[in-house]
């Protein structure tokens, strides 16, 4: 019986209508005992004048937290249907729980907190005047180097008879209000202003369906609509390639959706969120679906809450927190690049897309489908697929046409051995001059993802790895080698043990000095350059990717950045740099890692009528994340991948947490740490591999030191079990006064390494 034993209660009053604040604990009356749970909403007495109040259910509890006298009773159930409300609350509780966060910062993550905000007006730019003329103008724009402008006139030209908003103008065109105004002084375009509640798209013409789906898309459709009709709630992943239809597969099930009187939750990266992508959607939806991003303000993300909770829309797109929209009856939630790593938040909770969206699915009322889709399915997806957990459905044929890229694999330790000592390989050289020369446009892609110092030599390829844990070891100051898994240390040789050359040397080689040698090579090139540095202020990412787009450069030198997202027909032409350097980044799933970027980036080349190529440089062109990424072969990458992750027990073979102490006296930290260590191996959890403390691989930041604990456990309880035993450890230190400067957070299968 749920909740039995327990006397009291801790409500979260009305989220909706106030500041979520604290809990209020309340007495749960003998009538009441058993029927209350985490997630119940019930009615209260609340405030000086006793007002009748909703509350929801946080936590129940044994004992009072003050004197009992002060306590207050609960009412009644508020029964009837499970709220919107309930089923956040209980998927906050599933949060805190499965991903250890407090109940609080769960609630917050889950539920829109009410911001007074002042009357929202929306704008939107439209072309006035015959398209003939406006035309007429794009041409003079583009003759006069007017980017900006003609920017914005394309985009208005390619839909005449619509209007975009404001936002996207300024944000996914990147157009500056001044740009818009003199355009609109000029009688060119106007300027509208509404409501905020109307239509962001505006008299977006719904368009007739022109596309028949082909028989592999129907029946992807069709088996998740007929198990939905039949009862059957499930989860399903779509491995196609890019281009091969997913979207389209989307768009079908979820009018089919839609139809049937239920709404649909389409996550999508950030990134991704392009004015194509969303454009595709409004066309088809028009004024039913809306969009999340991270640009909206409090108040703006609780008017989307309110529009969905009230049936105006029925589709909203987003990326991972669009998960939370409460809609009344959601039947579909779509994943799209479900392999994508910022589906996981890297703030408490560290929750996971995937899997909060598998436990929403089924806490709504009726249930919900699940759809992931990608090119590059994570592991974990593909492995669960594999085993029946999730349904896999696979798009081999690219609908868009353009042939995949020829691939080429330079082998930098044979360029060192010939002599050529610069960061590119004679086979890039070439492929660069060519492409120079017939007028289309080359990106140079350096892979700085987990950077961390790996050692290798440079004659060889030669990895320093650790003997223990299978990653590659860091260097470290003081001329050690350290492994962030387990601590191991050696220290840095300097000749090699494979071949006994001298280049033993940790590979660092940045964006900046790509550029260099760009112009030192080809000094008529227009080089862009997109990295951390180039992309610091607000927009300018957007900014070097529309003047790539607009040929206004021939080459862009960028790190994992300029892989995703936007088309550039005109590019034929993708050097990796060093595909090595993510391989050996300090974790397991630096393979994976490596792989997806490098199909990604192989990707972008010959995506307009002019076929492509793609040259990979690298010191270990043996190795399977290479070989298959170049062959876009994801089973053969899946086959070897999964054979490893089994062999050491590493997600999704098992589960892993990481325990990651922070702390200002590394002594004191690591005296914790060990206690930590010590409090979970004497429970002696079944099957439990605990591996560490190490120090991560930043050990120190801010004076802080960094230690982390790595568990591993195929079960997934087993670790939330150890978790406990370590809050309640942590607990006691923290009741005894003993935990000052110290700071624990707890990580389940991390994307990242420490
Ligand atoms: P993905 O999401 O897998 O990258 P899309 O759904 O975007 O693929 O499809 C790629 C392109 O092919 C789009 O331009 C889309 O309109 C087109 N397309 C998809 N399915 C069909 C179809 N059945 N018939 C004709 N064109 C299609
Ligand atoms: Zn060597
Ligand atoms: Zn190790």
């Amino acid at each position: 019986m749920p909740g039995s034993g327990f006397e009291y209660a801790n409500l979260i009053i009305d989220i909706s209508h106030e500041k979520v604040d604290r809990p209020f604990q309340y007495r749960i009356p003998e009538r009441l005992r058993g029927r209350v749970d985490v997630g119940s909403c019930v009615r209260i007495p609340f405030g000086m004048g006793n007002t009748l109040r909703t509350g929801y259910v946080v936590e129940l509890m044994k004992e009072p937290v003050c004197a009992p006298e002060k306590i207050k009773e609960i009412i009644e159930l508020a029964e009837g249907e499970v709220s919107v409300d309930s089923v956040m609350v209980r998927l906050s509780a599933w949060m805190h729980r499965y991903y250890g966060s407090t109940m609080i910062s769960a609630l917050r993550t889950v539920l829109p907190v009410r911001k007074k905000v002042g009357t929202l007006k929306h704008r939107y730019v439209r072309l006035i005047g015959s398209e003939a003329e406006a035309a007429d103008f794009f041409n003079t724009c583009v003759k006069k180097h007017q980017v900006a402008r003609a920017r914005l006139l394309e985009a208005l030209l390619q839909n005449p008879d619509e209007r975009i908003p404001y936002e996207i103008v300024c944000g996914k065109l990147n157009v500056t209000a001044a740009t818009i105004k003199s355009l609109s002084d000029k009688g060119i375009i106007a300027i509208d202003t509404e409501d905020y509640y109307r239509n962001p798209i505006g008299d977006v013409k719904k368009q007739e369906k022109n596309i028949t789906l082909s028989v592999e898309q129907k029946a992807i459709s069709d088996r998740v609509i007929s198990d939905y009709d039949n009862g059957i709630r499930d989860t399903y992943l779509i491995h196609g390639i890019t281009g091969s239809g997913k979207t389209e597969v989307y768009i079908d099930m979820i009018e089919r959706m839609v139809a049937r009187g239920k709404q649909a939750i389409v996550l999508i990266p950030e990134i991704a969120l392009t004015y194509q992508t969303l454009m595709r959607f409004y066309r088809h939806f028009g004024e039913r679906v809306s969009v999340m991003n991270s640009t909206l303000s409090a108040g703006e993300k609780y008017d989307q809450a309110r529009r969905a909770r009230e049936g105006d829309i029925d589709i909203i797109i987003g990326p991972r927190s669009a998960l939370f929209t409460p809609f009344p009856d959601p039947g579909l939630i779509i994943i799209d690049e479900e392999h994508e790593s910022s589906y996981k938040s890297e703030t408490m909770p560290k929750y996971h897309a995937r899997e909060t969206a598998i436990e929403l699915a089924k806490l709504v009322p009726g249930g919900a489908s699940v759809v992931l889709g990608s090119a590059t399915p994570s592991l974990e997806a593909y492995y669960r697929a594999k085993t029946g957990v999730y349904k896999l459905f696979e798009l081999d044929r690219r609908l868009t046409g353009g042939t995949l890229p020829e691939v080429e694999i330079a082998d930098l330790r044979e360029e060192l051995r010939s002599g050529n000592r610069s960061i590119f390989s004679r086979a890039l050289q070439l492929k660069m001059q060519e492409t120079l020369d017939s007028g289309h446009q080359a990106m140079l892609f350096i892979n700085r993802r987990g950077l961390a110092g790996f050692v290798s030599c440079r004659s060889c390829g030669y990895v320093f790895k650790c003997p223990h844990c299978d990653v590659s070891l860091s260097e470290h100051r003081g001329g050690m080698l350290v492994c962030h898994y387990c601590g191991y240390t050696q220290p840095i040789s300097k000749i090699c043990p494979e071949c006994g050359s001298k280049y033993v040397t940790a590979f660092r080689a940045g964006t900046q000095q790509i550029e260099k040698e760009v112009n030192k090579f080809f000094p008529k090139a227009r080089v862009l350059r997109m990295d951390a540095d180039t992309t610091r202020a607000k927009g300018s990412y957007e900014k070097i990717l529309s003047a790539f787009a607009s040929e206004e450069a021939d080459v862009l030198v960028g790190t994992q950045m300029i892989v995703k997202g936007h088309d550039f027909p005109n590019v034929t032409l993708v050097g990796i740099l060093a595909a090595d350097m993510s391989l050996y980044a300090a974790d397991y799933r630096a393979g994976e890692r490596t792989f997806q970027l490098l199909t990604q980036a192989a990707g972008r080349a010959g995506r307009g009528k002019y076929p492509g190529s793609v040259v990979i440089q690298s010191y270990q062109p043996d190795n399977y994340s290479i070989q298959c990424a170049a062959r876009q072969d994801y089973k053969d990458f899946y086959e070897e991948e999964i054979s490893y992750r089994k062999l050491l027990k590493y997600p999704p073979a098992a589960h892993m947490l990481a325990i990651q102490i922070m702390a200002e006296n590394e002594e004191y930290g690591r005296q914790i740490a060990s206690r930590i260590r010590a409090e979970i191996e004497i429970r002696k959890i079944k099957d439990m591999i605990i591996i560490g403390p190490a120090s991560a691989s930043i050990g120190k930041i801010n004076d802080v030191y960094r230690m982390v604990i790595y568990l591993k456990n195929e079960d997934m309880d087993g670790l939330i079990n150890a978790r406990e035993c370590a809050c309640d450890l942590l607990d006691y230190l923290e009741k005894n006064g003993k935990l000052r400067g110290i700071q624990v957070q707890f990580d389940f299968d991390p994307m990242q390494g420490f």
